[in-house]
């Protein structure tokens, strides 16, 4: 019988690895909800909604409807990639300019009630691997599995640093390290859909953990 399973925790965690990981092993889809943040967030600054200097916020509500986010499965990389208005974003989405405005965009009510329905239509037929913030809480309340995945800040940042720097991308240790304390806050102390942990999340600390010994523990659990 299919499940949903909901992955949630704070940023640059590996979620998205793991629920991959997941989705390939047990032939689930998999649905990665913060790259949907990330699309509306890469869309506000194509339109100039925000800068450094400003947040449109208006702006971006009242043409939210234009905004067409889908993805499509790609057999090389063995999972699927996003799509804003027909056009593959999936690397546009990554770079640190994104992640330094996507907090903010989703803090917006508007723009989260928009995702959350796609969100619940992707996963209604089960068979789904979704991570993000709010899948256990919000999204799939219900899900019959549910993990909730932290590292220490420091952890993470490194982790992210060592990813961005083998792409290419000019960034410092400590710029990352406050991107990922400054969304760590934003998205725990936000009014709509705070980061919480979902009091039947099962809570995995993988600071010392590698990725196959963390894979192994949640598929163990998966599996029983
Ligand atoms: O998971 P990722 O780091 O790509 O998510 C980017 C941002 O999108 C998060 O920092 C958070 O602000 C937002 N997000 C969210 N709810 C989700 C997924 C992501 O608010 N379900």
């Amino acid at each position: 019988n299919k499940i949903t399973i909901a992955i949630d925790g704070f940023s640059s965690t590996g979620k998205s690895t793991i629920a991959k990981q997941l989705a390939q092993k047990l032939h689930y889809i998999y649905v990665d909800t913060g790259a949907m943040y990330r699309a509306v967030t890469l869309y506000a600054m194509q339109h100039e909604y925000i800068n450094e200097c400003y947040f449109y916020k208006d702006k971006l509500i009242e043409n939210l409807n234009k905004i067409n986010l889908t993805f499509h499965f790609n057999d090389k990389l063995g999972f699927a990639e996003i799509f804003l208005n027909s056009v593959n974003v999936e690397n546009d989405i990554r770079t640190l300019e994104v992640s330094n405005f996507v907090s903010k965009i989703a803090e917006v009510p508007e723009v989260r009630k928009k995702l959350v329905e796609q969100q619940q239509e992707l996963g209604k037929n089960k068979g789904v691997v979704m991570d993000g913030r709010d899948i256990g809480t919000v999204v799939f309340p219900n899900a019959e599995l549910k993990f909730f995945i932290t590292a220490s800040a420091d952890k993470r940042a490194k982790r992210r640093f060592d990813e961005l720097i083998k792409k290419g991308d000019k960034v410092t240790y400590n710029e990352i390290l406050k991107n990922v304390e400054s969304r760590d806050h934003i998205d725990s102390t936000r009014e709509d859909s705070p980061l919480v942990k979902a009091d039947d999340a099962i809570e995995i600390d993988n600071s010392d953990l590698t990725l196959t010994e963390q894979f192994d523990k949640i598929y163990r659990i998966v599996q029983h």
